[in-house]
C-alpha cells in the first residue's frame, strides 16, 4: 500500500493570536521526551502495519513550527522516519519552518537529511499585522530565511500568506502579494483568515472588540491573489494553492484525492483501510500511552461506501482540476453523476459546479463559495 507519512511537531516559540492548532511554547516544554515518544509510535506503527510492504510517497513534517527543534533533534527525527518507513531521494520530503527559527547549520542538517522542500509561515508583509497576529518575527527575518534557504540549495520553497485580517486593506494584501512573489516561491498558499474560538482573537471577537474582515473584502483580496499568481505563471490547483508548474505539493494533493495517509504525534489524524483515526492531543497523553506501547488514539472511526465517496468527492472538489469521472467509478464501482444526482444537479443549476472534460469541478463562481457547495453533499 502507498501512503503519505506526517509527522506532527507541536512546538512554537510562542502562540499566535489567532492559532488553534494543537502546539505549545517550546520554552515549556521537554521536547527530547516527545522526539522519544514519537519515535515509539513509529516503531509501533512499523510493525502494526508492517512497513516493509508500505510504500512511502511523501513525508511532511508539520506543527506546530518543527524548526524550532534544534538541529540534532530534526536529524533524529528525519533518520526515525527513515529507519522505520524507508524512504527514497525521488520522495516529496517537506518540513514547515518559521521565519526566526532558522539558521545554515539547521537547513544543512534537513539538506543532508533529505529534505527537499521547506514550507515557510510568512504570514504578512506588513510590521503592524504580524506584530497584532502575535508572530514572533518581523520582515527581515523572511527576507534572511528565504536567502538562507536558496544558499541552501533547497529548490522547493512555498511561502503560507494570510488574508482578511482585521483592519487589512486591499492595499496592504497587495504588498503583502507582491513582496512574496517578489521572491519567486515556487508554491504560494494564500488562506482567508477564519477566527477560531478559544483563541485571544476568538475572546476579542465575542467582546466585541475585533471586527472579523468584511466577506466582499475578502473575496475581493481572493481575486487579487488569483490573478496575481496567474500573472507570474503559477497554476491555482486548489482553492488556497498555487504553484509554479511541477511544483504542486505532493503530500496534500494526497489528502484531496482522498488517499491513506498516518499521522504521526499528538493530534495527528490517519487515514487507511476505510478508517480515520485522531490522537490525544495533550503531551502527557500521548506520552503516557507510548511508555505503555499503546496507540496513543483519541477518537477512530469507520467509514462506510456511503462516507468515503462523498468524502472523495468533497475533497476533490477542493482541487481546480475537480474529481474525475472515471477514476471515481474505478474507485467505488458506480457512476458519480447517479450517487450524486441530487446535489450535483442543483449545483450545477446554480452555476457553481460544471463537468469538464469528463471532470466534476467548482466553477469560478464557485470557487470563493467552495463551503456552500460542499454543504449540499453532506
Ligand atoms: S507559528 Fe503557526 S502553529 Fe505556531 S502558534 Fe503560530 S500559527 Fe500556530
Amino acid at each position: 500500500m502507498s501512503i503519505g507519512l506526517y509527522i506532527h511537531i507541536p512546538f512554537c516559540i510562542k502562540k499566535c493570536n489567532y492559532c488553534d492548532f494543537v502546539s505549545y511554547p517550546i520554552g515549556d516544554v521537554q521536547a527530547d521526551s516527545y522526539l522519544h515518544a514519537l519515535e515509539g509510535e513509529m516503531e509501533l506503527y512499523h510493525q502494526l502495519l508492517k512497513a516493509d510492504d508500505l510504500s512511502l510517497e511523501t513525508l511532511y513534517i508539520g506543527g506546530g513550527t518543527p524548526t524550532c527543534l534544534t538541529g540534532p533533534q530534526l536529524r533524529r527525527v528525519l533518520q526515525a522516519s527513515r529507519l522505520f518507513f524507508d524512504w527514497l531521494p525521488e520522495n516529496e520530503v517537506t518540513v514547515e519552518a518559521n521565519p526566526g527559527t532558522l539558521d545554515i547549520a539547521k537547513l544543512e542538517v534537513l539538506q543532508e537529511e533529505g529534505v527537499n522542500r521547506l514550507s515557510l509561515g510568512v504570514q504578512s508583509f506588513s510590521p503592524g499585522h504580524l506584530a497584532r497576529m502575535g508572530r514572533p518575527h518581523g520582515i527581515r527575518e523572511v527576507k534572511e530565511a528565504v536567502q538562507m534557504v536558496r544558499e541552501a540549495g533547497i529548490k522547493n520553497l512555498s511561502l503560507d500568506l494570510i488574508y482578511g485580517l482585521p483592519e487589512q486593506t486591499l492595499q496592504e494584501w497587495r504588498h503583502t502579494l507582491s513582496e512574496a512573489l517578489f521572491l519567486e516561491p515556487e508554491h504560494l498558499s494564500a488562506y482567508g483568515l477564519k477566527i477560531e474560538t478559544g483563541t485571544p482573537w476568538g475572546h476579542l471577537e465575542v467582546r466585541g472588540e475585533l471586527e472579523p474582515a468584511d466577506q466582499d473584502l475578502a473575496r475581493l483580496m481572493y481575486d487579487e491573489v488569483q490573478e496575481q499568481c496567474k500573472k507570474r505563471g503559477y497554476r491555482h490547483y486548489e482553492i488556497s494553492n498555487f504553484a509554479k508548474p511541477g511544483f504542486e505539493a505532493r503530500h496534500n494533493l494526497r489528502y484531496w484525492h482522498n488517499h491513506s495517509y498516518l499521522g504521526l504525534g499528538v493530534a495527528a489524524a490517519s487515514y487507511m483501510n476505510q478508517r480515520r483515526w485522531t490522537n490525544v492531543s495533550l503531551l502527557k497523553d500521548y506520552e503516557t500511552l507510548l511508555a505503555g506501547r499503546k496507540r496513543p488514539v483519541a477518537e477512530e472511526w469507520s467509514l462506510d461506501l456511503t462516507d468515503e465517496m462523498a468524502e472523495t468527492v468533497l475533497l476533490g472538489l477542493r482541487t481546480l482540476d475537480g474529481v474525475a469521472l472515471d477514476r471515481f467509478q474505478e474507485r467505488f464501482g458506480i457512476d458519480l453523476q447517479a450517487i450524486f444526482a441530487g446535489p450535483v444537479e442543483k449545483m450545477m443549476a446554480a452555476g457553481l459546479l460544471t463537468i469538464d472534460n469528463q471532470h466534476l469541478k467548482l466553477t469560478p463562481a464557485g470557487l470563493p463559495v467552495a463551503n456552500l457547495v460542499f454543504e449540499a453533499f453532506v
